[in-house]
């Protein structure tokens, strides 16, 4: 079981997030990451195989900052436990970012089709799919206007199949976390700020 924390707000988000995963180890996992944005830099990822503290060096070592941001713990079930298989997981304009907990069990017939579509994936988990979903329906319409994150994440939703729950930021739509799920609910907790949240 891996855990999801979500924060936007005035705090610096890195150890909010952080102090968040903290709490949530104690249902085990194998990589640990975080993606976080708002400081003009586009979206900043770290990520690192084994244990928390092997995250907090990467970003000791190449410290990030935001405003809004998210972090998960991954317990692998579709890939091996490997950085470049843990959470979180882009779309192909690394503009959208996702962490997600369960397992998509269509995601076969799913990656195949975005792949026809043109979608070029780096991992080999079953999370991917939902990066490249959100991306398939977030793109700008021909009259020049955009879906917003919310429809573009209902609609790559409403294409999966299984029990899990998720998480997602993109650059273009600052200080904004659009969570789903699919099965057990997300538990909201207030870490610090009454808009961060934990999923279990
Ligand atoms: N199925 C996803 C993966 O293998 C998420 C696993 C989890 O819940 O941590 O990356």
């Amino acid at each position: 079981m891996c855990g999801i924390v979500g924060y936007v707000g005035k705090k610096r988000v890195v150890p909010v997030i952080i102090d968040g995963l903290k709490r949530l180890e104690y249902r085990g996992y194998d990589s640990a990451g975080i993606a976080v944005c708002g400081n003009g830099e586009g979206l900043q990822i770290r990520r690192a195989e084994g244990k928390l503290r092997n995250l907090e060096e990467v970003i000791r070592l190449k410290p990030l900052d935001g405003t809004y941001g998210i972090g998960h713990t991954r317990w692998a079930t579709h890939g091996r436990p490997t950085e470049e298989n843990a959470h979180p997981h882009r779309d192909c304009t690394g503009r959208v970012v996702v962490v997600h907990n369960g397992i998509i069990e269509n995601y076969v017939v799913l990656k195949k089709k975005l792949i026809e579509e043109g979608h070029k994936f780096s991992t080999e988990t079953d999370t991917e799919v939902i990066a490249h979903l959100v991306e398939k329906y977030y793109l700008k319409r021909s009259n020049g206007s955009r879906p917003s994150l919310e429809e573009a994440v209902r609609k790559a939703v409403g294409q999966l199949s299984g029990v899990f729950a998720l998480a997602v930021i993109a650059v273009d739509e600052p200080n904004k976390i659009v969570a789903a799920r699919n099965g057990p609910p997300a538990a909201r907790h207030s870490l610090s700020h009454p808009r961060s949240f934990l999923s279990r």
